[in-house]
């Protein structure tokens, strides 16, 4: 489904070594004997990043290379996906906000019957699977199931998005600490803590995911509950990707600007005085990284 473009991934290095230890599902190589297949499979749980394929850690890099199956979602950037090998079997569980088509359950099943049946399985999460990724719930399913797994860190769209804007996530001037926050909620008449998001602002970051669609209601509560009309709030739209887009302004304009931009997502809601602090980062170096590693 998805051609590899590993000849355009700094890994080189890496694929010699690799091509002797990829292990090879029976669909994938009809002729290798039952004997050298793994009787159980075994699950990677993988951090794509935000974005950028040159994001991804090594480590995540090789489980692609080794995997039989690769199970993804709507985060995953297409960079990504191009790393994985032509004959690696992928699979779209597409979760966003809203348009699950497929339910938690029915992953968590998939995830433990592709296992059971000997593959190596990478779920390929969007950013870090330890972050909004409801990462617990495949864990516990694979635990009950005997299946061993193991989790690859990827990079969180707060830290990508950081990077990719210059927008600290802590100034010691302003911000001592980071919260990263949701507005969404399983059961959805669950609000935040307003009072203490807004507390928080006084001397913190505060970086909030799956916000865009109630950006309006966010600013409007977070004024309510004590944070000043100028508050400074930089929106960003597909951070780390070369489409990204960043809206800057302050509590009392950002939902007007924002929607005057028609974001539609998936993007990051960052509230603090470290907007302000905005480094200009000459994100264009980062498209080059390839002529300077070395690899
Ligand atoms: N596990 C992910 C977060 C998943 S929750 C991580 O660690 O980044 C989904 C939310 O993450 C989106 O609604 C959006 O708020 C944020 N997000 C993920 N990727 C993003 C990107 N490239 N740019 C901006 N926001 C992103």
């Amino acid at each position: 489904m998805i051609n590899s473009a590993m000849n355009k991934f700094p890994f080189q290095f890496f694929r010699k070594r690799l091509n002797r230890k990829i292990p090879q599902a029976p669909a994938s190589n009809p002729r290798h004997s039952a004997s050298m297949v793994a009787k159980t499979g075994q699950v990677f749980i993988v951090g794509a990043g935000p974005g950028d394929a040159e994001l991804l850690t090594i480590k995540a890099w090789k489980c692609l290379q080794q995997a039989d199956v690769v199970l993804f979602d709507w985060l995953v950037d297409k960079s990504v996906l191009a790393e994985i090998p032509r004959h690696v079997k992928t699979e779209f569980v597409g979760k966003r906000s809203g348009r699950h088509s497929m339910l938690q359950q029915d992953i968590c099943r998939r995830l433990v019957d592709m296992a059971s049946s000997g593959l190596t399985v990478v779920r390929l999460k969007g950013g870090d699977p330890a972050v909004f990724a409801r990462t617990t719930e495949e864990t516990a399913a694979l635990q009950e199931a005997n299946i061993p797994f193991a989790i690859v860190p990827g990079i969180t769209a707060a830290s990508g998005a950081s990077a990719y804007t210059g927008i600290p996530l802590t100034e010691r001037h302003c911000a001592q600490s980071v919260t990263l926050s949701t507005a969404h909620f399983k059961d959805p008449e669950k609000m935040p803590d307003w009072q203490s998001l807004a507390k928080a602002t006084q001397s913190q970051t505060v970086v909030m995911y799956m916000g865009l669609s109630r950006l309006k209601d966010i600013a409007e509560h977070l004024s309510a509950a004590g944070v000043k009309s100028d508050f400074p709030v930089a929106v960003i739209e597909n951070a780390c990707c070369p489409h990204q887009r960043v809206i800057t302004g302050c509590v009392s304009d950002i939902a007007e600007k924002v929607n005057n931009a028609k974001l539609t997502g998936p993007a990051l809601l960052i509230f603090g005085e470290v907007v302000k602090s905005r480094q200009q980062v000459a994100t264009q170096l980062l498209q080059q990284v390839t002529h300077v590693t070395g690899f």
